[in-house]
């Protein structure tokens, strides 16, 4: 094993991990902060990479080789406590024990550190309960929130915390982490970075994780079946999919991709389009369609994931995106 296995590398990003480590070394660190940007894009593990320098007992830190280091990575550290179930709802409960722990000196090192992930689906007496601890927080304690949107969350909350930003990474940045880091072909990492929109940890899911692909590939068959649905079926297939927001979100974001793609095809413009594998599907509704009617499109599922980020009803949310969606008797 090298010297380095146990380290949480931030790919990308850059300027925001120098930004955070240079307000550690100058021990201006900020005790709330927020991670906001797209779903997969590195917010969690930006995170565990912080949570790790935190507490790091070794050299160049995160050293990545100390007791600390490794703990944070293991799950086992118990000044550092990381609820990022993406399944999961955070409950009033659980920050309810979380409180308690932070109450508590460090066990081992230097400060607790609490990271809470997707803190858009946070319950509201989960929110209002974590606002207690942002307001009056305890000196040994750095409590990192993420999210795709500070404006889904209590203006509150996000008035108290420090707000890091993390845009898409460029597609041969993506690629090129595919191939050194994780292996991939040349071909395969290049399809997989372009469909990622930028979002790497999209892109290592649809690599390591088969089902991952087949569901994407499954959504791209439901999106050519809705085109040919009429009002009652849509609204039908918003109920059901909107009993799963992280599918939801998954689907309107791959849909938005489309779309974009369709925009892009109509205006003239190929290079820049992202479903390569779905081309002749993209021709076809370029074909089909008006600049206008695809640059709606666009904009409607804009909405409706933004409206998503701050709890508006998911299936209405749904169902006025899918019911903009043009309808043909073929697709
Ligand atoms: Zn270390």
């Amino acid at each position: 094993m090298t010297e380095q296995t146990y380290r949480v590398d931030v790919i990308g990003h850059q300027w925001a991990v120098e930004l955070l480590t240079r307000q550690h070394n100058g021990g201006r660190m900020p005790q709330s902060l927020l991670l906001a940007g797209p779903l997969n894009v590195g917010k969690a593990t930006l995170a565990r990479h912080f949570a790790q320098l935190l507490n790091c007992t070794g050299d160049g830190k995160p050293c990545g080789v100390c007791r600390s280091c490794r703990k944070v990575v293991s799950g086992n550290h118990p000044d550092v406590r990381i609820l990022d179930d993406e399944h999961e709802t955070l409950k009033i409960d659980q920050v309810r024990d979380l409180q308690h722990e932070l109450s508590l000196s460090p066990v081992e090192g230097r400060c607790r550190v609490a990271v809470l992930c997707n803190f858009e689906r946070a319950t509201a007496g989960a929110a209002n309960a974590l606002l207690k601890t942002l307001e009056e927080p305890a000196s040994q304690v750095v409590i990192i929130l993420t999210a795709p949107d500070p404006a889904g969350l209590l203006p509150t909350i996000v008035s108290r915390c420090q707000i890091v930003t993390l845009r898409p990474l460029p597609a041969d940045q993506v690629q090129a982490a595919l191939q050194e880091k994780w292996g991939a072909p040349a071909a395969q990492a290049e399809l997989l970075a372009s469909l990622s929109a930028g979002r790497l940890g999209w892109a290592v899911r649809a690599l390591t994780d088969e089902s991952f692909l087949e569901r994407r590939q499954a959504r791209l068959d439901d999106l050519r079946d809705l085109l040919q649905m009429h009002r009652a079926e849509r609204l039908a297939y918003a109920q059901q999919l909107s009993r799963d927001v992280l599918a939801l979100k998954e689907a309107l974001t791959l849909w938005l991709t489309i779309w974009r793609d369709v925009l892009l095809l109509r205006s003239g413009s190929r290079a820049a389009i992202v479903n390569h594998d779905w081309q002749d599907s993209l021709q076809l509704l370029a074909s089909k369609g008006s600049v206008a009617q695809a640059g709606e499109i666009v904009l409607k599922l804009q909405q409706a994931l933004l409206n998503l980020d701050r709890n508006v009803n998911p299936r209405l949310n749904l169902e006025v995106a899918l019911l903009r969606l043009p309808r043909y008797a073929e697709f």
